[in-house]
């Protein structure tokens, strides 16, 4: 394979622009040409694609979001709007493209392999929610976000006496909340794979208040439901003077941390391997600390499991 082509599609993820230059650095040092399609699948219809080079990608490491742009496309779930796709990359002589995304993004990235285009797809995505590998770009860095501002909460929560809930991302996956709930020191994590009774949260509170603990916090995954609902519903029940913060896109911006650099580079770099070995229709993923591959549909048919001994820790530490 001569000539690939890369893009970042779905929610974006700190971290994307790690990848795309690894793809592009790596395909470059195995004499490959590599175009960026701007805008994801949209701009791939519109033919949105020009040559990088090794400088396309410098000083864009420590950036989040993504210089190729991302974006969501109906059309391009339709066969015409992956003929067009392809029509595209075949004007151009692109043989192969590395699809950086989510699920949805994954799903598209079959569908071109279906129709003889060779794909790959990387995970990108702050939830952590892609079946075949431990964690996805931008999971890390999201994560420190959701640290660092819970940190901060709970300085206002201990010197007001309050209780906070606080909302964080994850689409259907209590990662993030659970990691979260971990590192945070939180009373209680409700995730959506999970279902916590209400009187288990309201009992933990009132056993800290007993104590006297000054403040409590109560991280919820966006899967579960309204933090604000929630929220009203824990005054209600303890009458303990109760916020709610919705953290909401600060989760997805920012500096990729070290984890997320490492890991988006690595998963390039397979990502590239596997193009110049002429496969298609894999997504890589990290297992174990090892790079490994899988069918994409395989993946895409499979459930993401959050670790739920890590809920089972959290439930005997925050007693
Ligand atoms: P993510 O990749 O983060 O899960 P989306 O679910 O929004 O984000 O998917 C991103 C894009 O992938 C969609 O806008 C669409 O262009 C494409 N896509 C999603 N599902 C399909 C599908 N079933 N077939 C073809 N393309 C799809």
């Amino acid at each position: 394979m001569k000539r690939i082509g890369v893009l970042t599609s779905g929610g974006d993820a700190p971290g994307m622009n790690a990848a795309i230059r690894a793809v592009v650095r790596k395909a470059i040092y195995h004499d490959m040409e590599v175009y960026g399609i701007y805008n994801g699948y949209q701009g791939l219809m519109d033919g949105k694609i020009e040559q990088l080079n090794v400088g396309s990608v410098g000083d864009i490491i420590q950036r989040g979001g993504t210089i190729l742009y991302s974006a969501r496309c109906e059309e391009f779930k339709t066969d015409e709007g992956q003929n067009k796709g392809i029509e595209q990359l075949k004007k151009l002589g692109i043989e192969g493209l590395i699809v950086i995304g989510g699920d949805g993004s994954f799903q598209g990235a079959a569908k071109l392999t279906a129709k003889g285009f060779p794909c790959i797809g990387i995970p990108g995505t702050i939830d952590n929610d892609i079946a075949g590998t431990d964690y996805t770009i931008g999971f890390d860095t999201a994560l420190n976000t959701i640290i660092e501002a819970v940190d901060k909460i709970r300085d206002t929560a201990t010197s007001h006496e309050r209780t906070y809930v606080i909302e964080v991302m994850g689409r259907d996956a209590g990662d993030l909340a659970l990691w979260a709930g971990l590192a945070n020191g939180a009373e209680s994590v409700l995730i959506p794979e999970k279902d916590e009774p209400f009187e288990n949260v309201v009992d933990r509170l009132k056993r800290g208040s007993e104590r006297g603990k000054k403040h409590s916090i109560i991280i919820l995954a966006e899967g579960v439901g309204s933090g604000f609902e929630y929220g009203k519903k824990i005054e209600e029940a303890t009458n303990f003077e109760t916020r709610v913060t919705v953290l909401g896109h600060i989760q997805r911006g920012g500096r990729p941390t070290g984890a997320d650099r490492v890991l988006a580079s690595r998963l390039a770099g397979k990502a590239v391997d596997l193009l110049l070995d002429g496969k298609g229709g894999r997504m890589v993923g990290i297992q174990n600390n090892q790079l490994v591959d899988h069918d994409i549909i395989e993946a895409l048919n499979q459930k993401h499991n959050v670790d739920m001994s890590l809920y089972q820790l959290m439930t005997e530490i925050s007693i």
